[in-house]
């Protein structure tokens, strides 16, 4: 199977969405509004060696391994992208990301700088969005009032987020999650603008093409 995936090139391959901001933005937030509003968006699940949260669903949210099974899949080829986020390993499954893509079908990615900087040498193109906070201060208080990380996690998702910051000029746009609703429309009106390129319009034109005038 090949490994880059070039939207340039083919008609019905699906729209690669990698979405990446600081922990605690609203990345996930953000991300279930789009996939309440365009249905035909698939999450990528990807697998990692972190604990689940409550509510969280093995297969759903993340394939919950060990970190020996993640180092062994690792071997073998098995991701298209991984990296090491605050000392857990995260990764992308190669094989199934490349035949739901190539199926036609529209994916988001929720993964971390380093992934998307992966995925984007790996895969060819796709659209890659990276989301502010308002300030460092908000984002603080949004880990806080999640109550999923305990103070030691929180100061180590915060000075990542610095990190993520200083890498984030690859990315094709840039959001500010500030007040949610506007974050959510400018988001919806990139993915709108992004299935209007040409590579994922050429099926609908090929058939005003062929009608006679
Ligand atoms: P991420 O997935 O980026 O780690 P979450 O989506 O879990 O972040 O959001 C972190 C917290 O911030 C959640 O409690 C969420 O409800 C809250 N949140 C998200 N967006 C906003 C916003 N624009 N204004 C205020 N709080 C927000
Ligand atoms: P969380 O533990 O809060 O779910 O995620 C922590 C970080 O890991 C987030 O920045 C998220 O985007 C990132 N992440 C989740 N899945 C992947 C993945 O498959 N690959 C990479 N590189 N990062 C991921």
């Amino acid at each position: 199977m090949k490994m880059k995936h070039n939207n340039e090139t083919s008609d019905s391959d699906g729209l690669l969405l990698v979405i990446s901001a600081p922990s605690g933005t609203g990345k996930s937030t953000l991300i279930s509004m789009l996939k309440k509003d365009f249905p035909d968006f698939k999450f990528s699940v990807s697998y990692t060696t972190r604990s689940p949260r409550p509510g969280e669903v093995h297969g759903q949210d993340y394939f919950f391994v060990s970190k020996d099974e993640f180092l062994r899949l690792k071997e073998k080829n098995f991701f298209a992208e991984y990296a090491l986020v605050h000392n857990h390993y995260y990764g992308t499954p190669r094989e199934t990301t490349l035949k739901a893509l190539e199926q036609g079908q529209n994916l988001i990615f929720d993964i971390d700088v380093q992934g998307a900087m992966q995925l984007k040498q790996n895969m060819g193109l796709g659209c890659y969005v990276f989301i502010f906070p308002p300030s460092f201060k908000a984002l603080e208080e949004r880990l806080l009032k999640r109550g999923t990380d305990d103070p030691e996690t929180i100061a180590r998702r915060l000075e990542n987020a610095k990190n993520e910051i200083n890498q984030s000029h690859f990315f094709d746009y840039w959001l500010v999650n500030d007040d949610l609703h506007q974050a959510y429309s400018e988001l919806r009106s990139i993915v709108v603008a992004e299935k209007l390129r040409p590579c994922f319009m050429r099926k609908r034109i090929s058939v005003i093409n062929n009608q006679d005038f």
